[in-house]
């Protein structure tokens, strides 16, 4: 019986949540294997968190609080976290399946010889090893992989693809660690972070409502009717790459292969045709609703719902129907 990792992703002393959906899938998995759950912080805060990470059954939390933690320099977490597997004995870690962790994710396992998946929507064990559910291809295909015998495996868990479930277990047992970094983890050092987004709608990634919207809307103040509906339903507001590339919205913003990926609970569409490089980004949405003038739009054939209308006759009723309620 050994532990099973997971790197906390966390922002202002709160762990997001997608790091409570990850100690969930962990908990499933460490049922088989018969590891016990361990959580991973790096940066300030950690001790605020022991109590909610322990009631999503983290037993024990590794924190390394350091300046060097946390500083979008790739190099000091790749070492710290090779510090807690080898002195863990941990053949397992999770981490939330983001751009910027994947590149630690990737010199990790070098390091570790051990394996990455990313992007994971299920996990599953046979004969000892992770099995993992992903899509490739856009979406197109759903693949099931492994690790090769031996090697360390390091996972990436998609957002929203386990509901974050307590467990019932007290505050996890706080291990601060002291790491020592080599010469060249310390050789590159952020000096100052300036925060840009600041809009007060949940990040898309996050948000369990995201509302789209595409080329339909036909200019940049259609997205004033995005956010509109947004805020009735207190969603995030996402776009397609055509709607980014007009310069109607922000990139940051943009859905898709080439943009973020979303998963939330509802996700509405409007003026989106449904190409695959956007469907990518959005499909695994648990509901989806699309709005289009053209009843033939691809994302009618992924849609939980549709309907076939002019979205400026649409959403404004919807506004007006949700706000009556
Ligand atoms: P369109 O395809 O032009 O669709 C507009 C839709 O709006 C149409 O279906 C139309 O019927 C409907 N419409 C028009 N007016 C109204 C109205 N008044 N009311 C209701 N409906 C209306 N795209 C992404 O989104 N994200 C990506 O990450 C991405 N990555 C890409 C990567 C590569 C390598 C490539 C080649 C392409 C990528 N694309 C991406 C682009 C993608 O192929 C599509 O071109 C893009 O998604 C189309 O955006 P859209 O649906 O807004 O526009």
């Amino acid at each position: 019986m050994g532990e099973l990792l997971v790197l906390i992703d966390h922002a202002e002393g709160q762990p997001r949540k997608l790091s409570l959906q990850m100690l969930t899938a962990a908990n499933q998995v460490a049922s088989q294997t018969g590891d016990t759950v361990s959580a991973v912080w790096l940066g300030e805060g950690a001790s605020g968190a022991a109590d909610v990470l322990g009631r999503h059954g983290a037993t024990k939390l590794y924190a390394w609080d350091s300046p060097d933690a946390l500083g979008y320099v790739t190099l000091p977490q790749v070492e710290a976290l090779q510090q807690v597997m080898e002195t863990s004995g941990a053949e397992i870690l999770f981490f939330a399946s983001t751009n910027l962790i994947k590149d630690v994710a990737a010199r990790l396992a070098i390091r570790v010889d051990g394996g990455v998946i990313t992007d994971a929507t299920g996990v599953e064990v046979a004969d000892g090893r992770i099995v993992a559910t992903k899509e490739i291809f856009g979406g197109e295909l759903i693949t099931k992989c492994t690790f090769a015998d031996g090697r360390k495996q390091i996972v990436g868990i998609s957002n929203n693809a386990f509901a974050a479930e307590e467990t019932g277990g007290g505050a996890a047992e706080v291990v601060n660690l002291d790491v020592s970094l080599s010469e060249a983890a310390t050789a590159a050092k952020v000096t100052n972070v300036e925060k840009q987004v600041t809009s007060d709608r949940p990040d898309i990634a996050e948000a369990a409502v995201v509302v789209a919207g595409g080329r339909g809307l036909g200019d940049e103040q259609g997205f004033e009717l995005m956010e509109q509906l947004a805020d009735v339903l207190g969603a995030g507001v996402g776009a397609s790459r055509a709607a980014t590339d007009a310069g109607w919205y922000p990139h940051r913003y943009q859905i898709g292969q080439t943009g973020r990926t979303v998963s939330p609970m509802l996700y509405i569409g409007s003026g989106i045709s449904g190409a695959i490089q956007h469907r990518a980004g959005m499909q695994t949405s648990q509901n989806i609703i699309a709005i289009n003038k053209d009843g033939e739009a691809p994302i009618f054939s992924i849609a939980d719902f549709g309907i076939v209308g002019d979205l400026y006759t649409v959403v404004p009723k919807l506004i007006e129907e949700l706000q009556a309620r």
